[in-house]
C-alpha cells in the first residue's frame, strides 16, 4: 500500500500541491487532467473569489450563528441544571457520527479517495457528513482539493497568512481562516476539482437532498431525547444537547484545522505550506489534526504516522478493513515517509 501520485496531470506541480483526488488512470476524467494546469486560461480565473450574494451570506450566518447560540443556552444555561446521562450520550454520539462524517466520509474517502467501500457505506458517511452542516458533500469537497492545490498561497480558499504580519494582520487571518472564508463567494471553475462526483450518481443523491440530511441531524436527536423521557422538554434538550451544541462543536473543531493547524504546531514533513501537526486537535478531530503529515501526504488514510499520534478515523478506517467494509487503503510507505523527512532535514541544512 503507498500513497499514488495522481496521474495525468501534466508534471509540474509536486504531489503535494495536487489536490489529491488521486484517480486511478482507468478513471481518470477531465477533473485529473486540468487540475495540474495552473498555467491553463482556465487556471488564469482561479484565484477570484467572487461576493457572496445577501441571500447565501445570511443563510450562512445562520448556519454558523444559530448552533452558536444553542450552544451558548446548553452549556451556559442548561450544564447542571438540565443535563443528564442521556443528554450527554446524545451529545456524544451525535458529535462522534457526523465528526465521521466529515473526517472519514467528506475528508478521506470523497476528497481524496484514501479508500473504497460499498455503496451503502459511502450513501451513510455522505449523509452523516452533511449532518454537520458544512455544505453539501461536492461543494465542501471543491473547497477542500482547491486548498490542497494552492495550500497557503494565492488562491487558497482558507489560509491564514494573507493579511499582513502585524498582531492585527495575524488574527484576521485566523478569522478568516476559521469562519470568515465561507462569507465570501466559490470561484466559477471549481467544477473543475469535482468532475468524478458530479458523474456520481450516489453522491449526486446526497448532494441533492443536503437539507434533508441537516433536519434529520436535529430532529433525530430530539425525537430520541422526546422518546426516552416521553416529555416535550426532553424533544427540546435533545435539539439543543444532540443538535444545535454539537453541530457548534463540529463546526470550530474542522474549522480548527483550516486555521490553528496552519499556523500552530510542529513540522515533521516537507510540504509546500504552513501546514502544523497539532496534538489537541489530533485528538478532537479524530486525527485530522496531525495536518502536517496530512499535507505530506495527502492521500494517506492515515494522517496519525506515528504510534503516538492518535488517529481515531484511521482506527476506524482499519477496522472497516477488518470486517471488509473497507479496501485499498492507502499508506505511504516506511521509506516513502522517510524520504520526505530527508528532504526537510536537507532543506533545513542548506
Ligand atoms: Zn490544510
Ligand atoms: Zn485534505
Amino acid at each position: 500500500m503507498t500513497d499514488h501520485v495522481m496521474p495525468n496531470t501534466t508534471a509540474t506541480p509536486p504531489t503535494d500541491r495536487l489536490p489529491a483526488t488521486d484517480l486511478d488512470p482507468d478513471t481518470a476524467t477531465d477533473s485529473a487532467a486540468t487540475v495540474g494546469n495552473e498555467g491553463a486560461p482556465e487556471g488564469a480565473k482561479d484565484h477570484t473569489f467572487p461576493e457572496l450574494s445577501l441571500k447565501l451570506k445570511l443563510v450562512n450566518l445562520v448556519a454558523v450563528v444559530l448552533p452558536f447560540i444553542g450552544f451558548l443556552a446548553a452549556f451556559v444555561l442548561l450544564w447542571g441544571v438540565a443535563f443528564n446521562w442521556i443528554y450527554l450520550g446524545l451529545l456524544v454520539a451525535m458529535y462522534s457520527i457526523t465528526a465521521v462524517g466529515i473526517t472519514v466520509g467528506f475528508h478521506r474517502l470523497f476528497t481524496h479517495r484514501s479508500f473504497e467501500c460499498p455503496g451503502w457505506v459511502r450513501m451513510l458517511f455522505g449523509i452523516f457528513g452533511s449532518m454537520a452542516v458544512q455544505g453539501p458533500v461536492i461543494e465542501w469537497v471543491a473547497d477542500h482539493r482547491r486548498h490542497h492545490q494552492h495550500s497557503d498561497v494565492d488562491g487558497d480558499p482558507h489560509s491564514p497568512h494573507h493579511h499582513g504580519d502585524t498582531v492585527a494582520g495575524v488574527i484576521r487571518g485566523a478569522f478568516h481562516s476559521h469562519v470568515g472564508w465561507l462569507f465570501r463567494g466559490r470561484p466559477k471553475n471549481s467544477v473543475r476539482y469535482v468532475r468524478d462526483l458530479l458523474e456520481d450518481p450516489l453522491v449526486r443523491f446526497v448532494n441533492r437532498h443536503f437539507v434533508l440530511w441537516v433536519a434529520l441531524g436535529l430532529l433525530i436527536p430530539a425525537a430520541i431525547g422526546g422518546l426516552v423521557t416521553m416529555s416535550w422538554t426532553g424533544v427540546l434538550l435533545g435539539f439543543l444537547w444532540g443538535g444545535l451544541a454539537r453541530v457548534f462543536l463540529v463546526h470550530h473543531v474542522t474549522w480548527s484545522i483550516n486555521s490553528v493547524c496552519h499556523i500552530w504546531g510542529t513540522r515533521d514533513f516537507r510540504s509546500h505550506d504552513e501546514s502544523r501537526n497539532n496534538v489537541i486537535f489530533g485528538v478532537l478531530a479524530f486525527g485530522e489534526g496531525w495536518h502536517n503529515n496530512h499535507h505530506a501526504f495527502p492521500t494517506s488514510a492515515r494522517h496519525g504516522l506515528r504510534w503516538w499520534e492518535i488517529d481515531l478515523s484511521y482506527m476506524l478506517i482499519r477496522g472497516m478493513a477488518l470486517v471488509g467494509l473497507a479496501r485499498n487503503v492507502r499508506v505511504p510507505t516506511a521509506e516513502r515517509q522517510q524520504s520526505k523527512r530527508l528532504q526537510r532535514d536537507q532543506n533545513a541544512d542548506s
